[in-house]
Protein backbone atom coordinates (compact mmCIF):
# COMPACT_ATOMS: atom_id res chain seq x y z
CA UNK A 1 0.00 0.00 0.00
CA UNK A 2 2.15 2.65 -0.90
CA UNK A 3 1.23 6.18 -0.18
CA UNK A 4 3.60 9.28 -0.93
CA UNK A 5 1.77 11.95 0.73
CA UNK A 6 2.81 14.42 3.20
CA UNK A 7 1.09 13.96 6.59
CA UNK A 8 0.00 16.22 9.77
CA UNK A 9 2.95 14.57 11.60
CA UNK A 10 5.16 16.09 9.17
CA UNK A 11 4.23 19.21 10.23
CA UNK A 12 4.22 19.65 13.82
CA UNK A 13 4.46 23.64 13.97
CA UNK A 14 1.91 24.20 11.36
CA UNK A 15 -1.67 25.45 12.08
CA UNK A 16 -3.59 22.80 10.45
CA UNK A 17 -7.40 22.68 10.43
CA UNK A 18 -9.59 20.24 11.90
CA UNK A 19 -10.39 19.13 8.83
CA UNK A 20 -7.48 19.79 6.93
CA UNK A 21 -7.41 18.01 3.41
CA UNK A 22 -3.52 16.48 2.85
CA UNK A 23 -3.06 15.64 -0.79
CA UNK A 24 0.63 16.73 -1.72
CA UNK A 25 3.49 14.40 -2.40
CA UNK A 26 6.39 14.28 0.29
CA UNK A 27 8.72 15.13 -2.41
CA UNK A 28 7.19 19.00 -1.68
CA UNK A 29 7.18 18.71 2.32
CA UNK A 30 11.05 21.02 1.86
CA UNK A 31 8.30 23.58 0.37
CA UNK A 32 5.03 22.90 2.45
CA UNK A 33 7.89 23.64 5.71
CA UNK A 34 8.69 26.74 3.85
CA UNK A 35 5.58 27.75 3.51
CA UNK A 36 4.37 27.30 6.95
CA UNK A 37 7.08 29.33 8.15
CA UNK A 38 5.69 32.46 6.75
CA UNK A 39 1.75 31.74 6.78
CA UNK A 40 1.68 33.23 10.54
CA UNK A 41 -1.81 32.83 12.59
CA UNK A 42 -3.96 31.65 9.42
CA UNK A 43 -4.96 28.22 9.60
CA UNK A 44 -4.29 25.90 6.99
CA UNK A 45 -6.92 23.99 5.21
CA UNK A 46 -5.30 22.07 2.36
CA UNK A 47 -2.18 21.23 0.88
CA UNK A 48 -2.68 19.56 -1.90
CA UNK A 49 -1.45 19.00 -5.85
CA UNK A 50 -3.74 20.94 -8.11
CA UNK A 51 -2.65 20.59 -11.93
CA UNK A 52 0.90 19.51 -11.42
CA UNK A 53 1.20 22.02 -8.64
CA UNK A 54 1.63 22.39 -4.82
CA UNK A 55 -2.01 24.41 -3.72
CA UNK A 56 -1.83 25.49 0.09
CA UNK A 57 -4.99 27.34 0.80
CA UNK A 58 -5.64 29.30 4.08
CA UNK A 59 -8.18 31.09 5.94
CA UNK A 60 -8.14 33.74 6.37
CA UNK A 61 -5.62 34.79 3.52
CA UNK A 62 -4.03 38.39 2.98
CA UNK A 63 -2.76 39.84 -0.66
CA UNK A 64 0.88 39.43 0.90
CA UNK A 65 0.58 35.39 1.91
CA UNK A 66 -1.63 34.80 -1.27
CA UNK A 67 1.74 35.89 -3.34
CA UNK A 68 4.05 34.10 -1.33
CA UNK A 69 2.17 31.05 -1.33
CA UNK A 70 1.59 31.81 -5.02
CA UNK A 71 5.53 32.28 -5.55
CA UNK A 72 5.86 28.56 -3.97
CA UNK A 73 3.60 27.06 -6.10
CA UNK A 74 5.41 28.28 -9.21
CA UNK A 75 8.59 26.84 -7.76
CA UNK A 76 6.85 23.25 -6.79
CA UNK A 77 6.55 22.67 -10.86
CA UNK A 78 9.92 22.17 -11.15
CA UNK A 79 10.14 19.77 -8.27
CA UNK A 80 9.29 16.13 -8.32
CA UNK A 81 6.18 15.42 -6.14
CA UNK A 82 7.22 12.05 -5.16
CA UNK A 83 11.24 12.56 -4.28
CA UNK A 84 12.06 16.24 -3.91
CA UNK A 85 14.67 16.13 -7.45
CA UNK A 86 14.46 18.29 -10.54
CA UNK A 87 11.24 17.89 -11.93
CA UNK A 88 9.03 19.17 -14.61
CA UNK A 89 4.95 19.30 -15.23
CA UNK A 90 4.15 16.26 -17.14
CA UNK A 91 0.28 16.13 -18.96
CA UNK A 92 -0.82 12.94 -20.97
CA UNK A 93 -1.17 15.07 -24.27
CA UNK A 94 -2.94 17.83 -25.93
CA UNK A 95 -6.84 18.45 -26.78
CA UNK A 96 -7.79 21.80 -28.44
CA UNK A 97 -4.33 23.27 -28.07
CA UNK A 98 -4.61 22.82 -24.27
CA UNK A 99 -2.76 20.25 -22.08
CA UNK A 100 -4.78 17.27 -21.07
CA UNK A 101 -4.86 14.24 -19.13
CA UNK A 102 -3.19 13.37 -15.76
CA UNK A 103 -0.80 16.24 -14.77
CA UNK A 104 2.14 16.14 -12.42
CA UNK A 105 5.51 17.33 -12.15
CA UNK A 106 7.87 14.64 -11.69
CA UNK A 107 11.68 13.56 -12.63
CA UNK A 108 13.00 11.12 -14.95
CA UNK A 109 12.53 8.41 -12.43
CA UNK A 110 8.72 8.67 -11.54
CA UNK A 111 6.96 9.67 -14.02
CA UNK A 112 4.28 6.91 -13.35
CA UNK A 113 4.49 6.88 -9.90
CA UNK A 114 1.16 8.27 -8.37
CA UNK A 115 1.22 10.17 -5.10
CA UNK A 116 -1.15 7.07 -3.86
CA UNK A 117 0.01 4.51 -6.09
CA UNK A 118 -1.61 1.71 -3.51
CA UNK A 119 -5.14 2.59 -4.49
CA UNK A 120 -5.99 1.49 -8.27
CA UNK A 121 -6.05 -2.29 -7.42
CA UNK A 122 -7.96 -1.88 -4.00
CA UNK A 123 -10.39 0.39 -5.81
CA UNK A 124 -11.05 -2.81 -8.46
CA UNK A 125 -11.50 -5.19 -5.37
CA UNK A 126 -13.86 -2.19 -3.98
CA UNK A 127 -15.97 -2.12 -6.64
CA UNK A 128 -15.99 -5.86 -6.66
CA UNK A 129 -17.03 -6.58 -3.21
CA UNK A 130 -20.74 -6.82 -2.86
CA UNK A 131 -20.69 -8.65 0.56
CA UNK A 132 -18.06 -5.80 2.11
CA UNK A 133 -14.39 -5.62 2.45
CA UNK A 134 -12.16 -5.69 5.71
CA UNK A 135 -8.56 -3.63 5.17
CA UNK A 136 -5.69 -4.33 8.02
CA UNK A 137 -4.19 -0.79 7.52
CA UNK A 138 -3.42 2.41 9.08
CA UNK A 139 -6.23 4.54 10.45
CA UNK A 140 -5.29 7.38 7.73
CA UNK A 141 -5.64 4.63 4.50
CA UNK A 142 -9.51 5.37 5.04
CA UNK A 143 -9.33 8.74 4.00
CA UNK A 144 -6.52 7.73 0.93
CA UNK A 145 -9.50 5.91 0.05
CA UNK A 146 -12.21 7.54 -0.18
CA UNK A 147 -10.53 10.59 -1.98
CA UNK A 148 -9.48 8.22 -4.57
CA UNK A 149 -12.49 6.95 -4.71
CA UNK A 150 -13.81 10.45 -5.12
CA UNK A 151 -11.97 11.01 -7.74
CA UNK A 152 -12.69 7.91 -9.59
CA UNK A 153 -15.79 9.79 -9.89
CA UNK A 154 -18.29 7.15 -7.41
CA UNK A 155 -20.41 8.45 -4.53
CA UNK A 156 -18.60 8.07 -1.14
CA UNK A 157 -19.21 8.74 2.13
CA UNK A 158 -16.91 8.07 4.95
CA UNK A 159 -18.11 7.05 8.29
CA UNK A 160 -15.20 9.09 10.87
CA UNK A 161 -15.43 9.72 15.03
CA UNK A 162 -18.47 9.41 16.67
CA UNK A 163 -20.09 5.56 17.28
CA UNK A 164 -23.54 6.89 17.85
CA UNK A 165 -26.46 5.79 15.04
CA UNK A 166 -27.29 9.86 14.76
CA UNK A 167 -23.86 10.93 13.93
CA UNK A 168 -23.68 7.82 11.57
CA UNK A 169 -26.72 8.64 9.70
CA UNK A 170 -26.17 12.29 9.58
CA UNK A 171 -22.88 11.73 8.02
CA UNK A 172 -23.75 9.56 5.69
CA UNK A 173 -26.28 12.24 4.35
CA UNK A 174 -24.19 15.20 4.50
CA UNK A 175 -21.54 13.93 2.21
CA UNK A 176 -24.23 12.09 -0.21
CA UNK A 177 -25.71 15.85 -0.36
CA UNK A 178 -29.39 14.21 0.61
CA UNK A 179 -31.46 14.77 3.74
CA UNK A 180 -31.55 12.60 6.68
CA UNK A 181 -34.41 9.89 7.39
CA UNK A 182 -34.93 7.97 11.20
CA UNK A 183 -32.71 5.10 10.19
CA UNK A 184 -28.79 4.33 8.22
CA UNK A 185 -30.74 1.92 5.18
CA UNK A 186 -33.89 4.11 4.67
CA UNK A 187 -31.23 6.88 4.44
CA UNK A 188 -28.73 4.91 1.84
CA UNK A 189 -32.24 3.64 0.05
CA UNK A 190 -32.86 7.38 -0.82
CA UNK A 191 -29.56 8.05 -1.50
CA UNK A 192 -29.36 5.10 -3.94
CA UNK A 193 -32.93 6.55 -5.92
CA UNK A 194 -31.54 9.10 -6.09
CA UNK A 195 -27.94 8.95 -7.27
CA UNK A 196 -28.32 5.82 -9.84
CA UNK A 197 -25.34 3.97 -9.50
CA UNK A 198 -23.75 2.21 -6.68
CA UNK A 199 -22.59 4.30 -3.49
CA UNK A 200 -19.08 3.49 -1.45
CA UNK A 201 -19.50 3.49 2.32
CA UNK A 202 -16.11 4.01 3.95
CA UNK A 203 -15.52 2.62 7.79
CA UNK A 204 -12.46 4.48 9.76
CA UNK A 205 -10.87 2.91 12.62
CA UNK A 206 -13.54 0.03 11.71
CA UNK A 207 -13.48 -2.38 14.90
CA UNK A 208 -14.76 0.06 17.18
CA UNK A 209 -18.35 -1.09 15.67
CA UNK A 210 -17.91 -4.75 16.27
CA UNK A 211 -20.38 -4.95 17.90
CA UNK A 212 -22.50 -1.80 17.09
CA UNK A 213 -25.83 -1.69 15.94
CA UNK A 214 -24.41 0.08 13.31
CA UNK A 215 -22.91 -2.89 11.64
CA UNK A 216 -25.99 -4.41 11.66
CA UNK A 217 -27.88 -1.63 9.95
CA UNK A 218 -24.60 -1.27 7.43
CA UNK A 219 -25.58 -4.93 6.50
CA UNK A 220 -28.94 -4.29 6.37
CA UNK A 221 -28.51 -1.65 3.99
CA UNK A 222 -26.12 -3.36 1.66
CA UNK A 223 -28.53 -6.14 1.26
CA UNK A 224 -31.31 -3.90 0.33
CA UNK A 225 -29.28 -1.69 -1.56
CA UNK A 226 -27.56 -4.64 -3.46
CA UNK A 227 -31.37 -5.67 -4.06
CA UNK A 228 -32.83 -5.06 -7.89
CA UNK A 229 -34.43 -2.54 -6.45
CA UNK A 230 -31.80 -0.30 -5.85
CA UNK A 231 -28.19 0.43 -7.17
CA UNK A 232 -25.88 -1.27 -4.56
CA UNK A 233 -23.96 -0.46 -1.74
CA UNK A 234 -19.78 -1.36 -1.20
CA UNK A 235 -18.80 -1.17 1.63
CA UNK A 236 -15.02 -0.99 3.35
CA UNK A 237 -14.22 -1.13 6.99
CA UNK A 238 -10.86 -0.18 7.61
CA UNK A 239 -9.12 -0.94 10.76
CA UNK A 240 -5.82 -1.12 12.64
CA UNK A 241 -6.84 -4.42 15.07
CA UNK A 242 -6.46 -7.21 12.51
CA UNK A 243 -7.80 -9.52 15.34
CA UNK A 244 -10.74 -7.33 15.22
CA UNK A 245 -11.59 -6.71 11.48
CA UNK A 246 -11.37 -11.33 11.05
CA UNK A 247 -13.98 -11.70 14.22
CA UNK A 248 -15.95 -8.84 12.15
CA UNK A 249 -15.77 -11.20 8.82
CA UNK A 250 -15.04 -14.74 10.28
CA UNK A 251 -17.28 -15.60 13.43
CA UNK A 252 -20.49 -17.17 11.66
CA UNK A 253 -22.49 -14.75 14.01
CA UNK A 254 -21.23 -12.03 12.76
CA UNK A 255 -23.19 -9.12 10.55
CA UNK A 256 -20.55 -9.39 7.58
CA UNK A 257 -20.11 -13.10 7.78
CA UNK A 258 -18.23 -14.37 4.88
CA UNK A 259 -16.48 -10.75 3.99
CA UNK A 260 -13.02 -10.58 2.98
CA UNK A 261 -10.29 -9.32 5.00
CA UNK A 262 -7.16 -7.67 3.23
CA UNK A 263 -4.16 -7.98 5.62
CA UNK A 264 -1.29 -5.21 4.07
CA UNK A 265 2.07 -6.46 4.59
CA UNK A 266 4.63 -5.22 6.95
CA UNK A 267 6.35 -3.52 4.27
CA UNK A 268 3.50 -1.72 2.61
CA UNK A 269 2.21 -0.92 6.17
CA UNK A 270 6.00 0.52 7.30
CA UNK A 271 5.77 3.09 3.94
CA UNK A 272 3.04 5.01 5.84
CA UNK A 273 3.23 3.59 9.80
CA UNK A 274 6.28 4.91 11.75
CA UNK A 275 6.04 2.56 14.25
CA UNK A 276 5.46 -0.42 11.37
CA UNK A 277 8.96 0.47 10.04
CA UNK A 278 10.93 1.10 12.87
CA UNK A 279 10.04 -2.57 14.25
CA UNK A 280 10.75 -3.80 10.71
CA UNK A 281 14.28 -1.99 11.15
CA UNK A 282 14.65 -3.60 14.88
CA UNK A 283 13.84 -6.97 14.11
CA UNK A 284 15.78 -6.96 10.66
CA UNK A 285 18.82 -5.73 12.67
CA UNK A 286 18.10 -8.45 15.20
CA UNK A 287 18.32 -11.00 12.87
CA UNK A 288 21.02 -9.63 10.20
CA UNK A 289 23.84 -9.24 12.78
CA UNK A 290 22.99 -12.31 14.88
CA UNK A 291 25.49 -15.52 14.69
CA UNK A 292 22.62 -17.49 15.39
CA UNK A 293 20.83 -16.58 12.25
CA UNK A 294 21.17 -19.02 9.01
CA UNK A 295 22.54 -17.32 6.21
CA UNK A 296 18.87 -17.71 4.42
CA UNK A 297 17.93 -15.93 7.56
CA UNK A 298 19.88 -13.39 7.72
CA UNK A 299 19.66 -12.80 3.72
CA UNK A 300 16.03 -12.19 4.40
CA UNK A 301 16.52 -9.87 7.07
CA UNK A 302 19.26 -8.21 5.26
CA UNK A 303 16.71 -7.42 2.13
CA UNK A 304 13.75 -5.94 4.51
CA UNK A 305 16.60 -4.00 5.64
CA UNK A 306 17.40 -2.52 2.24
CA UNK A 307 13.95 -1.83 1.87
CA UNK A 308 13.90 -0.01 4.77
CA UNK A 309 16.93 2.37 4.15
CA UNK A 310 14.91 2.77 0.78
CA UNK A 311 12.02 3.77 2.36
CA UNK A 312 13.75 6.41 4.56
CA UNK A 313 15.28 7.52 1.82
CA UNK A 314 12.12 7.54 -0.33
CA UNK A 315 9.83 8.42 2.10
CA UNK A 316 10.96 10.12 5.47
CA UNK A 317 9.20 10.37 8.45
CA UNK A 318 9.27 12.87 11.27
CA UNK A 319 11.32 16.53 11.64
CA UNK A 320 14.33 14.78 12.71
CA UNK A 321 14.75 12.18 9.63
CA UNK A 322 17.70 13.71 8.15
CA UNK A 323 19.38 14.70 11.21
CA UNK A 324 22.50 12.42 12.61
CA UNK A 325 22.91 10.95 16.01
CA UNK A 326 25.18 13.67 16.32
CA UNK A 327 22.97 16.52 15.69
CA UNK A 328 20.07 14.40 17.48
CA UNK A 329 22.25 14.48 20.60
CA UNK A 330 23.05 18.07 20.72
CA UNK A 331 18.94 18.59 20.21
CA UNK A 332 17.83 16.67 23.47
CA UNK A 333 18.41 18.38 26.66
CA UNK A 334 19.53 16.21 29.20
CA UNK A 335 17.59 16.74 32.83
CA UNK A 336 19.93 16.89 35.81
CA UNK A 337 18.31 17.42 39.49
CA UNK A 338 19.71 16.68 42.38
CA UNK A 339 19.89 13.52 44.10
CA UNK A 340 18.46 11.73 40.57
CA UNK A 341 19.84 10.18 37.75
CA UNK A 342 20.47 12.49 34.93
CA UNK A 343 17.50 11.82 32.36
CA UNK A 344 16.02 12.97 28.91
CA UNK A 345 12.14 13.54 28.53
CA UNK A 346 10.61 11.75 25.50
CA UNK A 347 8.68 14.96 25.03
CA UNK A 348 11.89 16.20 23.70
CA UNK A 349 12.72 14.02 21.33
CA UNK A 350 11.57 14.62 17.81
CA UNK A 351 10.55 11.88 15.47
CA UNK A 352 11.80 9.43 13.97
CA UNK A 353 14.14 9.00 17.07
CA UNK A 354 11.58 8.73 19.72
CA UNK A 355 9.74 5.82 18.26
CA UNK A 356 13.31 4.60 17.64
CA UNK A 357 14.33 5.15 21.14
CA UNK A 358 11.70 3.61 22.24
CA UNK A 359 11.51 0.13 20.25
CA UNK A 360 15.08 -0.20 20.75
CA UNK A 361 14.87 0.05 24.56
CA UNK A 362 11.50 -1.78 25.20
CA UNK A 363 12.31 -3.93 29.07
CA UNK A 364 14.97 -0.97 29.92
CA UNK A 365 14.02 0.83 33.78
CA UNK A 366 12.29 4.23 32.68
CA UNK A 367 11.51 7.13 34.77
CA UNK A 368 7.95 7.99 34.24
CA UNK A 369 8.90 11.37 32.06
CA UNK A 370 11.79 9.64 30.32
CA UNK A 371 14.74 7.62 30.04
CA UNK A 372 18.16 7.84 32.04
CA UNK A 373 20.55 9.26 30.02
CA UNK A 374 22.87 6.92 29.85
CA UNK A 375 20.63 4.56 28.36
CA UNK A 376 19.67 7.28 25.34
CA UNK A 377 23.54 7.75 24.83
CA UNK A 378 24.04 3.75 24.40
CA UNK A 379 21.21 4.00 22.11
CA UNK A 380 22.60 6.94 20.05
CA UNK A 381 26.42 5.07 20.15
CA UNK A 382 24.61 1.64 18.94
CA UNK A 383 22.40 3.10 16.42
CA UNK A 384 25.88 3.84 14.35
CA UNK A 385 27.79 0.99 14.97
CA UNK A 386 24.92 -0.82 13.65
CA UNK A 387 24.65 1.02 10.81
CA UNK A 388 27.86 0.78 10.27
CA UNK A 389 27.59 -3.11 10.49
CA UNK A 390 24.61 -2.87 8.31
CA UNK A 391 25.87 -1.38 5.60
CA UNK A 392 29.26 -3.57 5.33
CA UNK A 393 26.63 -6.56 5.22
CA UNK A 394 24.60 -5.12 2.53
CA UNK A 395 27.40 -4.59 0.60
CA UNK A 396 28.47 -8.01 0.77
CA UNK A 397 25.01 -9.02 0.33
CA UNK A 398 25.30 -7.98 -3.60
CA UNK A 399 27.94 -11.18 -3.63
CA UNK A 400 25.61 -13.66 -1.54
ZN1 LIG B 1 11.28 11.83 -8.39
Amino acid sequence: MFNFYISACDLPAAKLAADVRLYAGRGWLALVREATAIIGDSEIMAIREDAGALRIELTPSTPEQRSALHEIEERSLRICEICGERGKLRYEGMNNGRRAGWHRTRCERHVNTRTSSVVPPILDQIANTCSGLFIHAPAATAQVIADALRAAGKPVAVLIESDKMETAIYQVAIQLKISELHTLPATLEQASTKLGKPIYLVVERAERFERSEITYALKSARDSLNSSEFFGLRIVFVGTDFTALRRMARLSSAAFFGADVLDSSPEERSVFDLAEREQMRRDGLRIALSHRSSTQERRVALLDLATVLRLDREVPFGTAAHLSTEEIRGLVPVIVREGRIPYVRDADIPEPWARRFGIASIGSTRVLAGAYVHDWENFLRLWDEEHVRLIDALENLEDV
